[in-house]
């Protein structure tokens, strides 16, 4: 930008850094998605090929932002976890919320063909908004990833019993509200099994649980060591072979030089992979202790 008498504007532009050592989360979702939805005949209550395309736009986010270390998705919505001590464009606010949203928009776009029937043609650009939320604490982190994965639940058992009573039960949807009005989940579990013989708790765990992006640990320490990618790696992320020992059986024996030491694990290389797990419960973050440090 050259120098001008009115690049006094610039002096307008406000500093939005975010607080240092903060956990960031970025929520994305989608603009108008009910609408959206239904225009592209997804199926109800959950198109599966609408969530993979989903969580494929948000591995686009992490090969793009090496920062990022856990997603969330459910539905037309994904959650972010930036690295506390990230200094991605120096913690600026917009910066970081509109390059998320950007890179995921696109990525839903640029890979619909990829993952939807090719009779269902994108009718209109969708659109994604996104929010930017600071947790000092590791406590308040966890409890975001359990309020998200307790709304997904919610949801998808309301959502799963309300298209039973419409679509195999034959109720309007008016009727179909009507008689959810006032039930806790026991009646839901007990409607789906006794009209419909649907066992909710046999329903694929991608519905349930919603989607889980983390990297594995396993492919980066194998890759620091040069030692092939094994299909799967994840989760057996609790305690891998030591790859010293792996490309060099001999290690552990009399060595004149010292092996080069693992780097402690930071979350931030290694493949992404899509889990469907238990957010509630405190073992995803047990297993993984590096995505907190
Ligand atoms: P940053 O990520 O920091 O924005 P950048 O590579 O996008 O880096 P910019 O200062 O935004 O850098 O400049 C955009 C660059 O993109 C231009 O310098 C030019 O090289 C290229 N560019 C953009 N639009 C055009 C165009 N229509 N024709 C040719 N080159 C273009
Ligand atoms: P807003 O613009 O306020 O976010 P919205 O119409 O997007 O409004 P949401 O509360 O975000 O409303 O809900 C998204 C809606 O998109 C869901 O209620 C559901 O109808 C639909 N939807 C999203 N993903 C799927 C999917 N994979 N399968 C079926 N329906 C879906
Ligand atoms: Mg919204
Ligand atoms: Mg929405
Ligand atoms: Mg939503
Ligand atoms: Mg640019």
């Amino acid at each position: 930008m050259a120098n001008s008498r009115f690049k006094y504007v610039r002096n307008f532009e406000l500093a939005d850094n975010l607080l240092p050592s903060t956990y960031l989360v970025v929520r994305i979702d989608g603009k108008g998605f009910h609408r959206f939805s239904d225009a592209h005949s997804f199926a109800k209550p959950n198109d599966k090929a609408a969530l993979d395309l989903m969580d494929r736009a948000a591995k686009r986010v992490f090969e793009e932002v090496p920062d990022v270390v856990v997603g969330f998705g459910e539905s037309d919505e994904y959650s972010f976890l930036i690295r506390k001590d990230s200094s991605l464009f120096s913690r600026r606010e917009s910066k970081i919320v509109t390059l998320i949203v950007s890179c995921f928009t696109s990525a839903y776009v640029f890979y619909w063909p990829q993952y939807m029937p090719p009779e269902r043609i994108l009718q209109y650009p969708p659109i994604f908004d996104g929010r930017i939320v600071q947790y000092p604490s590791t406590s308040q982190v966890k409890d975001y990833f359990r309020w998200r994965a307790v709304d997904t639940h919610i949801n998808n058992l309301y959502n799963t019993t309300f298209w039973a009573l419409v679509l195999q039960g034959g109720q309007t949807t008016t009727e179909a509200n009507q008689t959810l009005s006032g039930t806790v989940s026991g009646d839901k579990n007990e409607i789906l099994f006794k009209k419909f013989g649907i066992n909710y708790s046999t329903l694929p765990e991608q519905f349930r649980r919603g989607s889980t992006v983390v990297r594995s640990a396993v492919e980066a320490v194998n890759e620091t060591f040069g030692i092939p990618a094994t299909a799967n790696a994840e989760p057996s992320v609790t305690e891998p072979e030591d790859p010293r020992k792996i490309a060099n059986p001999l290690f552990g024996h009399k060595q004149k030089k010292k092996p080069r030491a693992i780097p402690p694990y930071d979350g931030t290389t290694g493949e992404i992979v899509v889990l469907h797990v238990d957010m509630v419960k405190d073992d995803f973050w047990d297993q993984r202790p590096w995505l907190l440090a």
